[in-house]
């Protein structure tokens, strides 16, 4: 939870893009089923702690059946006990990657090179240039700590599911969310295995994301499989994101693990910063320093 230093500066990064972006703050509701209550409390005494040392971050609020039917009444009584986390919020990640790119293409002097694998020995910056290396796990060769967490995710319709805003179900392997997005339709993710096999998804993945799905709201019997999808999250041994220098003029951002978009604003003024002074202030707060 990045609270302001994440959440905040999202509505005015999307403000200065070409195309509009869905965003939303409607907070995070967590639910478990009955036999998942103790990483229930495990997970409450984590977040407990993180609105202890996150200044301005909102409490959390527990809800019971009635106030979770309160919130979402879609969902109803079946859940006995919830968690709101006011605040919280979501955008469309496809959306903003459509909206950067037509940025991109507005701005002068911008030359886009697609399918074409780069690697940072290849150039030589001169002294008012600088290259940034965001290539995730494809920077392994320069970058040796690098691993890949594979993660599934499924999209589908679901027109007859009303949930207003992501959905947490707590999971003793992984947490998983169900998130809206415009048009009936929502996203459920998010499997996490230690492996960076980039094969299709599995038939027990998909068996456990759909399950929780439908464990949430039985709409989603009848909703449509858009698709069904893997990739592999470039991460490093700590789990947390990096900003290093690999050598004068080159810059590497990487480890985003489970949040790029979530911590992506944090990451960017974390970087503007050390491109832009020898004496950074923020990078200690965010990124592991190994210059
Ligand atoms: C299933 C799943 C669900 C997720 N859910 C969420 C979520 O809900 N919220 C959230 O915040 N984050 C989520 N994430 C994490 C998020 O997607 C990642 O943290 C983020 O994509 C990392 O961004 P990145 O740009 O550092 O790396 P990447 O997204 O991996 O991008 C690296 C890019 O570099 C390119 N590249 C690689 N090698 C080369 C080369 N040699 N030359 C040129 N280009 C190269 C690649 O093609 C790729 O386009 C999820 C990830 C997965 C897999």
């Amino acid at each position: 939870r990045m609270g302001q230093y994440g959440l905040e500066r999202w509505p005015e990064l999307l403000a200065s893009l070409a195309s509009a972006v869905f965003f939303q703050r409607e907070g995070t509701l967590v639910l478990w089923h009955r036999q998942d209550a103790p990483e229930a409390v495990r997970f409450a005494g984590v977040l407990a702690r993180t609105v202890n040392e996150v200044p301005g971050l909102p409490a959390m609020q527990r809800l019971d059946a009635a106030g979770v039917d309160a919130i979402e009444p879609g969902i109803g009584k079946r859940f006995a006990q919830g968690l709101l986390l006011p605040g919280e919020g979501q955008l469309d990640n496809r959306q903003l990657l459509a909206a950067l790119l037509a940025s991109l293409q507005a701005l002068p002097n911008v030359t886009m090179h697609w399918h074409s694998a780069r690697a940072p020995d290849e150039f030589e910056p001169g002294a008012s240039e600088r290259i940034i290396d965001c290539r995730g796990l494809g920077a392994r060769p320069q970058w040796a700590a690098l691993r890949g967490v594979r993660g599934e995710v499924i999209r589908v319709h679901a027109p007859e599911v009303n949930l207003r805003r992501p959905t947490r179900l707590v999971h003793p392997r992984y947490p998983l969310y169900i998130a809206p997005k415009p048009d009936g339709v929502f996203v459920i993710g998010a499997t996490e295995i230690e492996s960076d096999d980039m094969s299709p998804a599995s038939v027990r993945s998909t068996l456990e994301l759909l399950s929780a799905a439908y464990s949430v709201h039985s709409g989603f019997a009848e909703a449509r499989i858009l698709e069904i999808a893997t990739q592999c999250r470039p991460s490093l041994p700590d789990n947390l994101p990096a900003i290093r220098w690999l050598k004068p003029r080159v810059m590497q951002v990487n480890g985003l693990y489970r949040h790029g978009f979530l911590i992506a604003p944090a990451m960017l003024d974390t970087a503007i910063e050390r491109l832009a002074t020898r004496t950074p202030t923020l990078a200690s707060r965010f990124a592991l320093e190994s210059e």
